[in-house]
């Protein structure tokens, strides 16, 4: 796909690619390239957002007044292009594209004033305590419960009792934004639950890892033992979680752009047809050409979301679990390809992580390291975020009526 660029458009891009050219040094390239789970490691993923910060452009779609760069779509895409072809490593999305749009839309001033800067500079990495054991996709029927109690010295507060699970990065987060119930008897379970900002530091949470099928850890389960959470911390009204938790879903669905991504990684897998096959196996021509095609499919998917965004609304849900659909499903189609081509060494198992910190332990060329992790922790897009089959009954429910 070809957009429309003016020579200022142009202009921009060639901004860009200094910026990449003299900041992103080549161990933040090669960790990018080595790195085996949902997210960039934080490590290279925080000093990335902290170049960017510097420069006033780690938050492309916020708006002005709040840190944003006021951008226009095409430079949106042009920016977020040009860092997928480079390896720029992947911001996390749990402060930036999910707690803060939250704060600006529903949080206080003192809100405001207080975590988005905290978003912009990296000092605050978030955790989501959305999901507990037996709440994913019904995840209405949650029950870590948030007292309302008069503390011993007058003031009031919430007391947390419960557990979230599969949270990611919870053992580097030092805030988590969580779904909570505060309210037993009411008509529908949706009414009783509100939206917490917990410091991770509070006494009584306990962070307890559970390691991937891909070797990987990413996720934790999440123990709140009688956590004080003062009242202030809670955002919008209570009973109001509900609301605030699908405006945020819209987000972690849809808006970001991975299409530049999904091609930086494409490219990479194909290093790895060091024989031709894709030429001569009409079987592999045909799986790479349906992964192309997708991706210039999803590609218009995406810029059709953010141009809603960029007049200021949220992104729908329909077009958010489009979105959602596609990027997963395309990922998981290029990992796969990626072991087809490997064959044989994808039987090869690194054992340390993160891989750009150690040495092979498997004898694999950087190329073929991450491979087959990849391809294991993959199995996860099409369940985080809510699963494949949610996606298609949003769409099938909204669009197709
Ligand atoms: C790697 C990873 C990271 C995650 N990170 C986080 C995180 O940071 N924070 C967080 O809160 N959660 C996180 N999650 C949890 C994730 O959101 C849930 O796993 C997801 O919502 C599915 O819930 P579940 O696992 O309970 O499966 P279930 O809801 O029990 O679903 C089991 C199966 O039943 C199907 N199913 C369920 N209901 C329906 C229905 N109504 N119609 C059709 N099919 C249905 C599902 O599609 C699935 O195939 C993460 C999950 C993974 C795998």
């Amino acid at each position: 796909m070809t957009l429309a660029m003016t020579d200022e458009d142009l202009a921009f891009r060639d901004e860009v690619r200094r910026l990449l050219r003299e900041q992103l040094t080549p161990d933040l390239v090669r960790a990018t390239r080595l790195n085996t789970s949902v997210f960039s490691d934080p490590g290279p993923s925080l000093r990335w957002h902290r170049i960017l910060h510097a420069r006033g452009w780690v938050a492309p779609a916020w708006p002005l007044e709040y840190g944003g760069t006021g951008w226009s779509l095409v430079k949106r895409w042009i920016f977020e292009t040009e860092c997928g072809r480079a390896g720029a490593p992947s911001l996390s999305p749990l402060g930036l594209r999910m707690a803060g749009p939250v704060i600006m839309h529903f949080g206080t001033p003192q809100q405001k004033a207080h975590y988005l800067p905290r978003i912009l500079s990296g000092d605050d990495y978030w955790c989501q305590g959305y999901s507990e054991p037996g709440s994913g996709s019904d995840l209405a029927s949650l029950r870590t419960r948030a007292r309302r109690v008069r503390e011993a010295d007058g003031t009031e507060a919430y007391r947390v009792d419960g557990s979230k699970i599969w949270t990611t990065h919870a053992q580097h987060a030092n805030r988590m934004f969580a779904l909570v119930r505060t309210g037993e008897d009411t008509p529908r379970r949706q009414e009783g639950i509100s939206f917490l900002l917990i410091d991770m530091q509070t006494p009584g949470i306990t962070v307890r890892p559970i390691r991937s099928i891909s070797g990987d850890h990413e996720v934790n389960q999440v123990f709140f033992d009688d956590v004080r959470v003062p009242i202030e911390a809670r955002v919008g009204d209570e009973g109001q979680g509900w609301t605030i938790a699908k405006y945020l879903l819209e987000f972690e669905r849809g808006g970001a752009i991975q299409a530049g991504r999904l091609r930086a990684a494409l490219e990479r897998v194909l290093l790895l047809d060091t024989e031709g096959r894709l030429n001569s196996d009409p079987d592999l021509a045909l799986a790479l050409s349906m992964i192309e095609l997708d991706i210039d499919a999803l590609e218009a998917t995406e810029l059709r979301v953010m141009a809603t965004m960029q007049v200021g609304q949220n992104p729908g849900s329909s077009s958010s679990s489009m979105a959602k659909l596609r990027w997963s499903e395309i990922h998981q189609s290029i990992t796969k390809l990626g072991v087809r081509l490997l064959g044989d060494d994808a039987l090869a198992w690194e054992s340390l992580r993160p891989l750009d910190e150690h040495e092979s332990d498997a004898g694999l060329a950087d190329v073929a390291r991450p491979i087959i992790s990849q391809y294991l922790n993959a199995r996860a897009y099409t369940i985080f975020g809510g699963t494949s089959e949610i996606q298609r009954e949003i769409i099938a429910r909204e669009v197709l009526g």
